[in-house]
């Protein structure tokens, strides 16, 4: 008997299959929010690393995936398309180890997901009433790599 008796619990990796068979977009949020899970340090405070990696070919050819794979749609729900910035974020948050060490986690697509910015920062933050605000206009950088 292979079955698992292993607990669901918040340190249980996610993955871009699980999410996708989430039908409604709230409880995607909900199964994407990374509040009150204190993890390592992650790479998003490490600009140069950051630098590099975003600006580094793979990620770009990564990057460009995603969205089509997602067709620009906010946690990838068809009902809701980004106007605006599109930021790809990572299910299981990155660590500067896995950028250094090269860990597939990094590129893997079913880490990533596309995410407009209220959303992405609902997911980090935890404000669920962002996602009933307006968008927040940022130009600065449309991708975030934490
Ligand atoms: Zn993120």
């Amino acid at each position: 008997m292979k079955k698992s008796m292993k607990m669901k619990t918040t340190n249980d990796r996610k993955s871009y299959a699980e999410l996708i068979k989430i039908e409604n977009f709230e409880d995607r949020f909900k199964y994407l929010s990374l509040v009150g899970i204190v993890g390592e340090t992650t790479f998003g405070g490490h600009r140069c690393l950051n630098q590099n990696l975003y600006q580094s070919e793979q990620w770009k050819r990564t990057r460009r995936e995603v969205i089509f794979r997602d067709n620009g749609c906010d946690l990838s729900h068809k009902d809701y398309p980004i106007h605006g910035s599109i930021y790809i974020h990572h299910l299981n948050p990155i660590t500067i180890d896995d950028i250094l060490k090269d860990r597939p986690c990094v590129f893997d697509l079913n880490n990533l997901v596309c995410v407009s910015f209220k959303t992405h920062n609902a997911i980090h933050y935890g404000d669920e009433h962002l996602l009933a605000k307006k968008p927040i206009e940022r130009k600065e950088k449309d991708t975030c790599l934490w």
